[in-house]
């Protein structure tokens, strides 16, 4: 591992300071994926800044009675809080769906969200990537690519976003917070990862040197009845195959209103735009589920190895959204 300088930020303020004035700088959190990368030569950082300590750790009611989320909120306590198992159990259920109990004692909301893509390419430095090393290229086009995109991919990248917690938080609506040396911003956490386009290298729409300081979440009254199911190679702990985060309205046989967000088909968390519009006002039936799948993945555009996609989150999604039609109508 190559040597770098170690700082305790000493707040907010002093936390973009630094990074301002050392942009090859990384703030450290709890580590889980920095210090892996770190370890295999991927990010090779000569400073890390550490925010961890920071007060940004709580979990608070927000004035429009969403909720304001700190972003150095381990996922545990995020998974646990009373306020989110009751106001949006998909959020729950998705964190609780990633990592092993131990990392999520020490992964941080904002970590979390900026993870990187688990492509074996993007890991093994002997291999040429563009996201690691913009123009020279993407092997997994024509190699092993069974758990890559197959929504709003590019020759230049086909990975997947590896976030459980960024799936439900796509569907919630979320919005993440920053400071940088020039003052404080915030983007909805759909628009803050970028399309993948020609440039994968690009990840966020952050700008240099933010810290990601809280996520709001909006009052979703949908939520109330949400699920966030994922499918894995095996059951202790994996990155996801397949996820879906979806909740639904049914009133007088008619679905009001629903969320529905797929987890690693694209290099982001995919909102499920085309299935909403295909579920609200539509009858509340297994025909509707299943039409609204199929409106989504038109667009899928999936690789020779990673076709079963396509059918596991259709078949998901429709099983899903019947499984919370069962519990609204019971
Ligand atoms: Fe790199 Fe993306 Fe290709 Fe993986 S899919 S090798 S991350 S460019």
């Amino acid at each position: 591992m190559k040597e770098f300088y170690y700082r305790r930020a000493p707040d907010v303020p002093g936390a973009v300071a630094l990074l301002d004035a050392d942009p090859h700088a990384r703030y450290l959190a709890g580590g889980t994926n920095l210090v892996d990368l770190m370890k295999c030569g991927v990010e090779r950082p000569a400073r890390l800044v550490d925010v961890r300590h920071l007060p940004l750790d709580r979990i608070e009611p927000a004035p429009d009675g969403g909720l304001r989320v700190g972003a150095t909120v381990t996922n545990s306590d995020l998974a646990a809080h009373p306020d989110v198992r009751s106001h949006y159990p998909m959020l729950t259920q998705a964190v609780l769906a990633g990592a092993s109990g131990q990392l999520r004692n020490m992964a941080t909301v904002g970590g979390n969200l900026l993870q990187r893509t688990r492509c074996a390419y993007f890991t093994d430095t002997t291999k040429p990537c563009n996201k690691r090393t913009p123009g020279s290229g993407c092997p997994a086009l024509s190699g092993e690519h069974h758990n890559h995109a197959i929504l709003g991919a590019s020759e230049s990248c086909v990975a997947v976003h590896p976030s459980d917690m960024a799936v439900a938080l796509t569907a919630l609506d979320a919005v993440v917070h920053y400071e940088t040396a020039h003052g404080t911003g915030e983007l909805p956490l759909e628009r803050m990862y970028l399309p993948v386009a020609g440039t994968p290298h690009r990840e966020t729409a952050l700008p240099a040197g933010a810290l990601i300081t809280g996520v709001s979440l909006p009052p979703v009254p949908v939520a109330a009845r949400s699920r966030y199911r994922k499918v894995r190679e095996r059951a202790s702990y994996a990155f996801a195959l397949a996820s879906v985060a979806a909740a639904i309205d049914i009133r007088d046989g008619i679905v009001r209103d629903a969320r529905l967000a797929f987890g690693a088909v694209a290099s982001r968390p995919w909102r499920a735009r085309a299935a909403e519009r295909a579920l609200i006002g539509a009858p509340a039936t297994a025909e509707t589920y299943a039409a609204a799948a199929e409106a989504e993945l038109r667009a899928a555009r999936p690789l020779p190895h990673n076709g079963y996609k396509v059918t596991l989150v259709r078949n998901l999604t429709a099983a899903v959204l019947s499984e919370l039609h069962e519990e609204a109508t019971r």
